[in-house]
């Protein structure tokens, strides 16, 4: 998607750039010239040729000749024209100044430059003039007639258009020039309105007032062919000399002696043009150019000129069709260069694309690569892991084995021990505490041979070699003669037992023993499960040609992730703290399986559970007896019911053991075990652990590691950080002796470790040491205030023993009783309860940590320091006896050297004495 879009994106920068390169081949940097001609005669045509001619050298300029054919209104009109289509600047040759001037004007006050040519405008709005000096024109015509008629005769004028500029100039010249030859005069002027019927009609009417006149001066050669043609009707020969000289008609009419001489006005159409783009190009131009005047055009040199102005006709010709030609080229040029850039463009657009495909398919083959890499690492692994598989599944297969045969080796000497067990249970002569212990063997011996009983079976199940020992039974009978079994027990846990069995023909022929296995299972997982004042129901009846049973309980209920393992041999929903071995429901179903029967789990976490099998009824015949003994109500209770704890008294005398251990049997065993030489109190979990410690402060705690609610780690961590316990020497009992749980138990505080299954003889000695070593503490501790009595905060004897007594709670919170003690020796009402609440603690706390650590009672060893401090005083001062007992807080002076003689075996009076 990515590479897709960044293709587009360079695709576009590349066609855009393509566009550019192909527009600027063709941009081209054009100046507009306009031109509006006022009329359109001979002259004028010859003056658009040369504009033409020029145009073509100048490639960045473009020309548009307009004439007004004569017309005011057309010339403002065109004038108009150029200033709204974008030209760059206006050549005008104004057709009436008086006209034409406004126009101009608004237009060159517009930003436009105004050329002015031929003709002038009144003002001077306009950027340059161009034109010939028309009153030279004048004088050289009248010195020319003055010459033909060697300085003798009159002259008739034919005038130009009346306020014509040219034409008043060229009055001008000629009169002013006549008045120097006296013998010449103009005998009339009339206006030929520079066109040639005017001045036909003019001339005739002339020259038939005056038909002597020797000469006509016509202001234009239009006007002196008519004056020709009118002196010809009339039959009439005057010099006729017209102004302008341009080749269709002045010079021709000279050539064919129509008219006798003409004057070029010059044209120069080119020099307009080079004007113009000076203008535009901001080059230096002038502003007022008058142009030379040559001389006059006769016979002589007519002809010349006409051959010379055709062939200059032909070569613009050809210069034309020249530029047409490279016009074309150009076109041409251009239409290629376009298609070379746009070629470019796709060629690069070409590789472009060339590169995307080609990375892409380098990508991609790259993927492919590493697909089949990771494709053959899998097979390679799942290779590996079927090979695991197979070498777990003989290693599991071998373990099992190893396990059946060790099963089997132990049946034999359970069996042996068993027996005696029970019988020893049940003799009349045992004390409580033995008759405890013994309860205790035998029920574990029950669960012990369940237990291996279960694993042959499931085995010989496995292996295809447990038999179906099919009899005829009447089922109802039977399950409520099994479930009722239960109540007892049921009723011990205050669980309530519902049996409902269906008023229906329930005979069917199973193997009783294993569906007693079966009913037995089920009814003991869900006594076991279900905690005080629950309720499980048992229900059997029939179904269509199938007879089920159920087994209900309001219980934890068993999650949907572990509901579909239950089944499985050993798997255990609480692997930390189990209540079976795991293998009960497996073989629950083997054998209901091996009735042909399923079963099936219902639960709810939270709600409960049931259990349901449904049967296949079938039947091998009538009368087969029932080969199995009665349901043994004794060995369920054995089997299920707590051992009850014998009722013993606290004495005094023996230090207190705090026993925590989630198993109620272990815990009732070390009661047992322990209480003959010790006071014990047990303790189900960490979190009940802690606050007996806190509550009876014991002289020692065991403690298991594996618990629910808080584990003892944590508890022996909780036990050695508060103060009132950080003293009690802490025994981890641990069924597993791997040396990172060692390591972890010692981290948390604990004082010794002793593995499952322990051996009680081990276990007492242990305790006794632990014991021991408090009491030496204990010792030093309530030694320390012997010493001298300058500091009382620190324990006697510093050195080796010092650290193995003191961990920095137990030195703070000495430190800080006897400082406290200290700080209040004088006040003889000083007591026990305050004390104890400065401390943070409850009085019996402070007096059991106190005796702990100090082996005095908090009374005997603030006295005992009293006494110190008296001594100390009595040997250092001289004060009076009196005077140190009340300082050291007696009451009395009496009772001071009572408790000092009963102390030190001396009154303080001998003491003093003896010094
Ligand atoms: P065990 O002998 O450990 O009880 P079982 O195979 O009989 O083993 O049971 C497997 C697991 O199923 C048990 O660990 C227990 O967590 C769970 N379980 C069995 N019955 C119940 C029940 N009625 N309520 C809750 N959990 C049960």
């Amino acid at each position: 998607m990515k590479t897709r879009l960044t293709l587009i994106y360079i695709i576009g920068i590349i066609l855009t750039a393509g566009l550019i390169l192909v527009s600027c081949g063709e941009e081209k940097k054009e100046y507009r010239i306009g031109v509006s001609q006022c009329s359109n005669d001979d002259w004028r045509n010859k003056m658009n040729e040369e504009i033409e001619r020029e145009i073509l050298v100048h490639p960045e300029a473009s020309v548009e000749i307009r004439s007004a054919e004569d017309s005011n209104a057309k010339q403002i009109a065109d004038i108009r024209y150029f200033a709204n289509n974008g030209f760059d600047i206006i050549i005008v040759a104004p057709n009436e100044a008086d006209a034409i001037t406004p126009v101009i004007d608004s237009v060159y006050r517009s930003g436009i430059p105004v050329v002015v040519f031929d003709r002038n405008v009144n003002g001077h709005s306009y950027t340059a003039f161009q034109g010939a000096d028309n009153e030279k024109i004048g004088v050289l015509a009248a010195r020319y007639a003055s010459n033909l008629m060697r300085g003798k005769g009159s002259v008739l004028e034919l005038y130009g258009l009346k306020g014509s500029t040219p034409a008043i100039s060229r009055h001008e010249g000629f009169r002013k020039e006549l008045e120097s030859h006296p013998g010449i005069k103009i005998e009339a002027s009339a206006y030929g309105n520079w066109k040639y019927e005017d001045a036909l009609h003019l001339a005739d009417s002339l020259l038939s007032v005056y038909p002597d006149v020797d000469c006509i001066y016509a202001h234009n050669d239009r006007m002196a062919v008519a004056a020709s043609d009118a002196a010809r009707r009339r039959k009439l020969d005057p010099y006729i000399i017209g102004i302008d000289a341009a080749p269709e008609i002045g010079m021709k009419a000279v050539r064919d002696s129509v008219i006798d001489a003409t004057f070029l006005y010059p044209t120069e159409g080119h020099r307009l043009i080079k004007t113009a783009l000076a203008i535009l190009k901001g080059e230096p131009y002038d502003s007022v150019a008058k142009l030379p005047i040559p001389s006059a055009v006769d016979l002589s040199n007519a002809d010349i000129l006409l051959i010379q102005n055709e062939s200059l006709k032909e070569e613009t010709s050809k210069m034309k069709s020249l530029k047409s030609e490279i016009d074309q080229y150009w076109d041409r040029h251009s239409a290629q260069t376009t298609l070379f850039y746009v070629s470019i463009a796709f060629v690069v657009m070409l590789c472009v694309l060339l590169f995307f495909i080609l990375r892409a398919f380098w990508l991609r083959k790259g993927y492919q690569e590493t697909l089949l890499r990771k494709n053959e690492q899998l097979a390679s692994q799942h290779e590996e892991q079927k090979r695991l598989n197979t070498r777990l599944e003989e290693a599991t297969r071998s373990k099992l084995m190893f396990f059946t045969n060790v099963s089997h080796d132990l049946r034999t000497p359970l069996t042996l021990i068993a027996e005696p067990v029970e019988q020893l249970a049940g003799a009349g002569n045992l004390t409580p505490s033995q008759k405890t212990l013994m309860h205790i063997a035998d029920k574990n011996v029950r669960i012990l041979k369940r237990l291996l009983n279960q694993i042959l079976d499931f085995r010989a199940y496995e292996n295809g070699k447990l038999d179906v020992n099919l009899v005829e039974t009447d089922f109802g009978a039977l399950a409520k003669d099994w479930v009722e079994a239960f109540s007892n027990v049921a009723r011990s846990r205050d669980i309530k037992l519902d049996i409902k069995i269906e008023d229906a023909d329930l005979r069917l022929a199973v193997d009783e023993e294993k569906i007693e296995r079966v009913v037995y299972n089920l009814m003991s997982n869900a006594l076991k499960y279900t905690p005080a004042n629950g309720s499980v129901c048992f229900s059997c009846g029939r179904e269509g040609d199938k007879i089920f049973f159920s087994v209900c309980d309001n219980g934890p209920g068993i999650k949907e992730e572990d509901r579909k393992r239950i089944f499985d041999r050993f798997f255990q929903v609480d692997r930390v703290h189990p209540k079976g071995s795991g293998i009960g429901l497996s073989l629950t179903k083997a054998f209901v399986e091996l009735h042909g029967g399923e079963i099936n789990v219902e639960s709810e976490v939270g709600k409960g559970s049931e259990f349901k099998v449904i049967l296949p009824v079938v039947h091998v015949g009538v009368g087969t007896e029932s080969s199995v003994a009665g349901t043994d109500h004794a060995a369920i209770e054995a089997e299920l019911a707590d051992v009850e704890t014998q009722e013993r008294e606290f004495s005094e005398d023996k230090p207190v053991i705090l026993v925590i251990d989630d198993n109620e049997d272990i815990r009732v065993m070390l009661e047992e075990l322990l209480s003959d030489k010790y006071n014990v109190v047990g303790a189900s979990n960490g979190r009940e652990g802690i606050r007996y410690a806190t509550r009876y402060v014991p002289d020692l705690v065991v403690c298991d590691v594996m618990m629910p609610v808080m584990d003892g780690l944590e508890c022996c961590r909780n036990i050695k950080e508060e103060i009132s316990t950080s003293h009690i020497p802490v025994l981890m009992l641990t069924a597993c002796s791997m040396d990172e749980q060692k390591v972890a138990g010692y981290e948390s505080g604990a004082d010794g470790y002793i593995s499952k299954p322990f051996n009680s003889a081990v276990l007492r000695s242990r305790i006794e040491n632990l014991l021991e070593n408090r009491r030496r503490i204990k010792n030093i501790w309530g030694a320390s205030h012997d010493r001298s009595e300058g500091d009382l905060s620190k324990p006697a004897n510093g050195s080796a023993e010092r650290r193995i007594v003191s961990t920095d709670v137990e030195n703070e919170f000495y430190a800080r009783f006897l400082k406290l003690v200290e700080s209040r020796m004088g006040d003889a009402d000083m007591n026990v309860d305050q004390l104890a609440s400065e401390m943070g603690l409850g009085r019996s706390q402070l007096y059991r940590k106190i005796k702990a650590l100090t082996n005095y009672s908090p009374v005997e060893l603030i006295r005992n320091l009293r006494l110190k401090r008296a001594r100390h005083l009595l040997t250092t001062t001289d004060r009076s006896i009196s005077e140190i007992a009340y300082e050291v807080g007696f009451s009395t002076p009496a009772y001071f050297s009572k408790c000092y003689r009963e102390a030190y075996g001396e009154t303080p009076t001998e003491l003093r004495s003896r010094l």
